[in-house]
């Protein structure tokens, strides 16, 4: 009744496309755009999912530098910028990102679709990629522990949000390459009780994966705590 009489007097608008949603909605999503969300299909790399030609198991760069997440899987290809090139996860990221609308948060988690990417049977934990401090009190919220409650509801595992912190601010990864990504993650990141996830298999969620640099350095650092095994879900993939 609250939801309706709040549709009622902010009609609900569908976080892709800007279209009105009807009154009794409970999406931020139209069906037009969540179908127009491409999954990434097989052949994709072995561990880090990226696509790949058919008759190899894993791209150049996991075979050259396997990172320290076991596997990893995103839902659909993230494309930058406006017009035709641009997708909806894509849009709503950017939005989302630089904008202060909690409701995108739960768009992001509609994107998910109806199957996750990841047979999540075996984990014990979500643990979502942590923002700076500084960073989560300029934006007010982070996108992807609203992403990893959402992902932790679907496959009815705690979600661990403050054990893994960000304990070193990073400057903006855009334009930098890879080996200056990995370099600039370096200590970023710190596990307060490794207790916690010592012999824990864990999920890592995060919105979009770009180099897999901040994934990598995550996981390691779970695994230095004594993690027996992380594995990556984002919602998107920079390809
Ligand atoms: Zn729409
Ligand atoms: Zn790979």
């Amino acid at each position: 009744m609250l939801r309706y009489l709040l549709n009622f007097v902010f009609p609900p608008r569908c976080a892709g496309c800007g279209e009105r949603l009807p009154i009794e909605a409970d999406e931020r999503i139209c069906s037009i755009c969540l179908g127009k969300i491409e999954r990434l299909n097989e052949p994709l790399c072995a561990v880090c999912g990226i696509p790949i030609a058919a008759a190899s198991e894993w791209c150049e760069r996991c075979a050259a530098s396997p990172p320290h997440f076991s596997r990893a899987r995103a839902v659909t290809a993230y494309r930058d910028g406006a017009g035709h090139n641009s997708s909806v996860v894509g849009s709503i990221i950017r939005r989302h990102k630089y904008g202060l609308d909690q409701s995108l948060g739960r768009a992001l988690a509609e994107c998910l679709g109806a199957e996750l990417p990841l047979d999540c049977a075996g984990y014990d934990l979500v643990i979502p990629v942590p923002l700076h401090r500084s960073r989560l009190r300029w934006r007010g919220f982070n996108q992807a522990a609203m992403l990893g409650r959402a992902v932790a509801r679907r496959i009815e595992r705690p979600i661990d949000a403050t054990n893994l912190a960000r304990v070193r601010a990073t400057p903006p990864q855009t334009a930098r390459t890879r080996r200056g990504r990995r370099e600039n993650m370096r200590n970023a990141f710190a596990v307060s009780r490794p207790a916690r996830v010592a012999n824990r298999s864990v999920l890592l969620v995060d919105d979009v994966m770009t180099t897999g640099a901040t994934a990598d350095e995550c996981a390691r650092v779970l695994l230095h705590a004594g993690a027996r095994r992380v594995d990556v879900l984002t919602l998107a993939r920079v390809l």
